[in-house]
């Protein structure tokens, strides 16, 4: 079974997608994580990322890889592990003009399609129940403020964690920095050409500004018999 999870930044698709995939013994496909590799190896390589045919000649190169550790997930890149490299404030100002170039995408979906032909997957990202996977079983979009996801992210990056409850004191310039880069992504994800953010039209929504974790798992498992069944199943 397929379940594809969208929605903007910060608005916990990947713990939940995680946590969905580890319940019912599905695998996960964090999209983002590859065009932010794609980004990463044009800023290392020195390609200028408005150079669409030289960012396009980038994507094709990559062979980007998974690797499931217990709470986490690694990702690599020709055979070198970038998990962290990734997440940078470079990479994530680069990552957005890289993702709007249609053959950056085209190369990025044909991998994603090729993930979900082994089947059995939880994609999340801007475009999985829109054009990746528009048959999928399942299709989430999910939403939060931009100040409610602001404040996850800016948690995550202090190493606390919303979903397992772990605090830590943000600063609050900091989540200022956090909230403008996140409102400059979304308008930028939203407004292009090529696959903008937006929700399929058989999505079901869940605004997740007010909902703790566990709420919003269980919205999603409960919106597929299958999904719970297979939660039941393992949890037993
Ligand atoms: O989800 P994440 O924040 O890691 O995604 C990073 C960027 O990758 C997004 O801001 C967006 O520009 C791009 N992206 C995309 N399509 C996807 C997943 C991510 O364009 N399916």
């Amino acid at each position: 079974m397929i379940v594809a999870i969208d929605g903007p930044s910060g608005s916990g698709k990947s713990s939940v997608a995680r946590e969905v995939a580890r319940r019912c013994g599905l695998t996960y496909l964090d999209t983002g994580a590859m065009y932010r590799s794609v980004a990463l190896a044009c800023l290392e390589r020195g390609v200028d990322v408005g150079d669409a045919e030289a960012v396009a000649e980038v994507a094709r190169d990559l062979t980007i890889e998974f690797k499931s550790e217990k709470d986490a997930q690694r990702v690599s890149v020709n055979g070198a592990d970038v998990t962290d490299e990734i997440r940078t404030p470079e990479v994530e100002w680069a990552v957005s003009p890289v993702s709007a170039i249609p053959a950056v995408r085209e190369t990025m979906v044909a991998l994603q399609r090729q993930a979900g032909e082994r089947g059995d997957v939880v994609a999340e990202g801007r475009d999985i129940g829109t054009v990746v996977f528009p048959r999928a079983d399942v299709k989430v979009f999910l939403s939060a403020s931009p100040e409610a996801r602001a404040r996850r992210r800016a948690v995550q990056r202090g190493g606390g964690n919303l979903a397992t409850g772990e605090t830590v004191a943000v600063d609050a310039e900091a989540e200022r920095q956090i909230l403008a880069d996140l409102v400059r992504r979304d308008e930028y994800d939203s407004s292009r050409e090529a696959s903008p953010l937006r929700p399929a039209e058989d999505a079901t929504r869940i605004d997740s500004s007010e909902l703790g974790f566990e709420e919003v798992v269980d919205a999603v498992l409960s919106l597929s018999p299958e999904l719970r069944e297979r939660a039941e199943r393992r949890a037993s």
